[in-house]
């Protein structure tokens, strides 16, 4: 059961703020624009907190190279699997994705041969 509250104390707010006088007036209008601004500005406050914690946080993860564990501390062992963190270059095979090139070749469909699936045509030679 729910008891909907009467509208006409709402309508009667803004004459009675008319009624204060003009210091308390401004005082009220005042004081309800601060929690008005604080509870806009909050969030984004703690949005921006939340994103630099997270980006300090991320900067100090480390990934062992041997099991995959990630870890804040600050030893030079892995606390699983015992595997020293190493700072050198990822292994051979391994390369920085950032740096990667992929060669795309685009193929006429309507020009591919009818044996092969188009898509399927195996790269150049190196
Ligand atoms: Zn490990």
């Amino acid at each position: 059961m729910r008891r909907t509250l009467p509208l006409w104390p709402w309508l009667l707010l803004p004459l009675l703020v008319l009624l204060l006088p003009a210091g308390a007036r401004s005082l009220l209008i005042d004081v309800l624009g601060g929690i008005t601004l604080a509870l806009l500005l909050l969030p984004l406050l703690g949005g921006g907190l939340a994103f630099l914690a997270w980006r300090l946080l991320s900067r100090r993860l480390r990934t062992c190279s041997a099991c995959g564990l990630s870890s804040l501390g600050g030893g030079s062992a892995c606390p699983a699997c015992g595997t020293p963190y190493s700072t050198e270059a990822p292994p051979e095979g391994l390369s920085d994705a950032r740096n990667a090139t992929i060669n795309v070749e685009a193929v006429d469909v309507s020009n591919a041969p009818r044996n092969g699936s188009p898509g399927t045509t195996p790269p150049p030679p190196r």
